[in-house]
């Protein structure tokens, strides 16, 4: 059975407290970013491959041929852009919500039990900030584990039916659910100001949930895209990853690292949003961007010096007529 271990919160189920007011921030910040994007989309145009996951942030698609979709051999690998939304710049990492943590595991026949909500707001919800709509048990005293069995857990508490079944289209502040009607477009004195809270907002948000997956537990499927947020994993069978038959639809649980719960998403840096589109021939000069740095960027925001390198700024990109020599 082997021995009591000592467990540190939140390890044991109780909140660590220097982190609830981290935990807040980074809700806010969370929210900010979403109204950001959403307010900012409504002049930067972006476009999403309809084949693929390439997302192309400027006036055109680009013409760089590295389309893997299904039919890309049809078009000499280009890709088919359609007009992208907020989805495309924030893709989103969702994952069930928790009244308990450590209570018990979801089945896959219990699934529809719990409500799925982002990823990050899962986080923060466990990190200690309360939200109404998704509450979360708060312990008082902490469980007990002998080896991997919790021997008191405090016992089981009935939970609170998922909001989402009451109330099917509400939308929340903390989720991309039709931003793009929630914030209309701002007044265009205001943008340079909005792009830079929104990048602020971005780079608050990555370095918070960087901080808070320190302590609390953040589980990511090694085969596909499922996030799960606590100390267990779930055992629900959906696992969308091609060829995995034989684990019967099983996830495989890792700790998760940041770029799982928040996906920088990179695309490629546009340097003249309304210039020509960019081509195959000139790839090599060009850089890449988290997609909603270079939104923040384009809208007229300051880049933070640590994006600099992987933009490749300081690179010269030949003029049209020597590119072609350059091809
Ligand atoms: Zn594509
Ligand atoms: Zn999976
Ligand atoms: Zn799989």
């Amino acid at each position: 059975m082997g021995i009591e271990k000592p467990l540190e919160p939140p390890k044991n189920g109780l909140l660590v407290p220097d982190l609830i007011p981290l935990a807040y921030e980074v809700l806010d910040a969370w929210k900010v970013l979403i109204k950001g994007v959403a307010q900012l989309l409504h002049t930067i145009p972006v476009y999403g491959c309809s084949e693929c996951s390439e997302v192309h942030v400027a006036l055109e698609g680009h013409q760089i041929k590295d389309c893997l979709g299904p039919t890309s051999r049809d078009r000499h690998s280009l890709h088919s852009w359609v007009r992208g939304s907020i989805d495309d710049i924030l893709v989103p990492i969702e994952s069930y919500h928790l009244y308990d943590p450590f209570g018990r595991r979801i089945k896959h026949e219990t699934r529809f039990e719990y409500d799925r909500i982002p990823a990050v707001v899962e986080l923060c919800i466990q990190a200690g900030v309360d939200i109404p709509e998704y509450p979360s048990r708060r312990r008082m005293k902490p469980i007990r584990m002998i080896g991997k069995k919790v021997i008191d857990r405090g016992g089981f508490l009935e939970e609170p039916k998922p909001w989402r079944l009451g109330n099917p289209s509400s939308p929340v502040d903390f989720d991309t659910y039709r931003a793009n009607e929630r914030f209309p477009p701002p007044l265009s004195e205001d943008i340079p100001r909005i792009a830079q809270e929104t990048m602020d907002a971005y780079d608050f948000v990555r370095s918070g949930v960087m901080k808070l997956m320190k302590k609390y537990t953040v589980k990511a499927c090694g085969y596909c895209s499922e996030v799960h947020v606590g100390p267990w994993g779930h055992n629900a069978k959906f696992c969308g990853a091609f060829k995995h038959q034989w684990r019967d639809g099983k996830h495989g649980w890792q700790d998760a690292i940041v770029d799982e719960v928040f996906p920088p998403n990179c695309v490629w840096h546009v340097r003249d949003p309304r210039g020509p589109p960019l081509r195959s021939a000139l790839k090599r000069f060009y850089g890449k961007a988290p997609a909603v740095v270079e939104v923040c960027m384009q809208a007229g925001a300051q880049v933070p010096d640590r994006y600099k390198p992987m933009m490749r700024l300081d690179i010269i990109v030949p003029e049209s007529d020597e590119a072609k020599l350059v091809a």
